[in-house]
């Protein structure tokens, strides 16, 4: 049993006000691992006032001093990345080349946002005007239970590149995980203040960052219901947002594409983090005329992808996260069946050989509407869902009807046919073909699925506002 019992506040572990207590769990075995004493609002008022003093002398660093400090923090990170694949394995049930990937990937964005400051320019002329990019002032991030210290790491970089300083309320399902990067960046050895990490409930912690007249800015990635609750109570004290919400991506298949390649395409960005991810390919559209091909050769293909024990290293998708995730995925299955769409593979219930934990079979629905609940709702599961088209003309149509715009994918032989059916879809980011993602372009979406972008120079102005002086 991890017992999680204090929070971080101006340089120092401290032990919270707040005395409420939350189990941590196996997702592979459901059972309690943990427990974390979570934070109140008095811990968030504490955390706040920590980063406002620290924020006048730290905004006025140098753009070198922030580049060493973002790499001490990568160095850091780099020292504990082996003791955060094994919590990200063990709390979230990430299969373990994933939980590695995501560990790696919390070192690469701190030294990724040191490589942007070092072109950047805070200051430029236009006009007679000198216009300098300045710091915001303190910022609440939010975190989701899906790449928790991913998205500690990605925006924490970004707040310290610009000069402001934070409060960070973490998923209070991953206070394992938290605690290991809250130790590695305390090694950084920051100014005291200038990061407060508060575990803590969303409705208490995040709802008080919200609320909070001394933020200025919040950068939120989770649902795209608590995202519109924090932009509505950010609107009283006029709060710059970056909101990274949900997503009902579309993978296009084009009626040239290879199955020998698209299908691995398909079930890879489909099944991706075992399907919580929020940039999976979800809805699968196949052009009529090759349904039937597809259809078995998809069939096949999903036979070999294995869900079960994260640890084995063949095990392409671990468990849901929680009892509450694995039963609203298989209401989602049901609800495919019941709307009349044909189940292809998995269906409910655990996988063969699974036992206790939150195991879910890798599901495939055929014969999809675009209007059925399971092509409209983000189920943030294993389940994909092929909906057949006519032409591409159709196809477009069709992956733009959605209230998301997060994500896209785009596979087919014709290169240029294929970008060019891109280039129409409305999504923050389309990759054509298993492109390799490119780590500094912007990352975010268009409609439900948030406000801003996150990475690179965009993700760094989302922190800046500028200023002219003439005269
Ligand atoms: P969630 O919205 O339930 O919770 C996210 C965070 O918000 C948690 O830390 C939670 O405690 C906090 N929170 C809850 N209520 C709050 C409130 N009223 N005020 C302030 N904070 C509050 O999301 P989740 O279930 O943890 O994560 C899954 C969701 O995240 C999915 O919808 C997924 O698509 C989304 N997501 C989006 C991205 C992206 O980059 N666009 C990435 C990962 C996950």
């Amino acid at each position: 049993m991890k017992n999680i019992d204090r929070i971080y506040i101006d340089g120092v572990f401290v032990a919270p006000h707040g005395t409420e207590l939350f189990d941590l769990h196996n997702p592979a075995t459901a059972r309690v691992i943990g427990r974390v004493r979570l934070g109140d609002v008095v811990d968030t008022h504490a955390a706040i006032a920590a980063a406002k003093r620290a924020f006048p002398a730290f905004s006025r660093t140098t753009k070198a001093d922030r580049i060493a400090m973002l790499n001490r923090l990568a160095d850091a990170l780099e020292a504990r990345t082996a003791d955060l694949t094994e919590a990200v394995i063990e709390e979230y049930g990430a299969p373990l080349s994933r939980a590695s990937w995501m560990a790696d990937y919390a070192v690469s964005v701190f030294r990724l946002a040191a490589q942007t400051l070092e072109t950047y320019d805070f200051t430029r002329q236009i006009g007679s005007a000198r216009v300098t990019m300045e710091p915001l002032g303190v910022v609440g991030l939010i975190t989701p239970w899906n790449a928790n210290p991913g998205f500690i790491a990605n925006k924490l970089a970004m707040v310290v590149a610009s000069g402001s300083t934070c409060v960070i309320k973490p998923s209070e399902m991953s206070a394992i995980q938290t605690q290991i990067v809250t130790e590695a960046l305390h090694e950084a050895g920051l100014p005291a203040g200038v990061f407060n990490i508060v575990n803590g409930r969303g409705d208490v912690v995040g709802a008080e960052l919200s609320n909070s007249p001394d933020i200025a800015k919040i950068s939120f990635t989770g649902s795209t219901a608590t995202g519109r609750a924090i932009l509505r109570a950010s609107a009283e004290t006029f709060k710059r947002v970056t909101l990274e919400l949900g997503g009902k991506s579309p993978m296009v298949i084009l009626d040239d594409a290879d199955f020998a390649v698209a299908i691995p395409f398909a079930l890879g960005a489909g099944y991706a983090n075992s399907g919580q991810a929020c940039i999976a390919g979800t809805r699968i559209l196949v052009p009529e005329s090759r349904l039937a091909e597809f259809e078995a050769g998809i069939k096949e293909a999903v036979s070999a992808v294995k869900s079960g024990d994260p640890r084995n290293p063949e095990t392409a998708i671990g468990p849901m996260v929680s009892q509450r995730q694995w039963d609203c995925v298989q209401s989602y299955i049901r609800k495919g069946c019941e709307e009349g769409a044909t189940l292809l593979a998995g269906g409910e219930g655990r996988p063969d050989g699974t036992a206790d934990g939150w195991f879910v079979k890798p599901t495939i629905f055929s014969n999809v509407s675009n209007d059925m609940t399971i092509a409209r709702d983000e189920i943030f599961g294993p389940v994909l869902a092929i909906i057949p088209y006519a032409s591409d003309e159709q196809a477009i149509a069709i992956a733009n009807d959605t209230d998301y715009g997060l994500h896209a994918y785009v596979a087919g032989c014709d290169e240029i046919r294929a970008r060019a059916v891109a280039d129409r879809i409305i999504a923050g980011r389309v990759i054509v073909n298993a492109a390799p993602m490119e780590m500094s372009a912007p990352f975010g979406g268009f409609k439900h699925s948030g406000i801003g972008r996150e990475n690179g120079v965009f993700g760094l102005e989302a922190y800046l506002e500028p200023k002219a002086v003439m005269g």
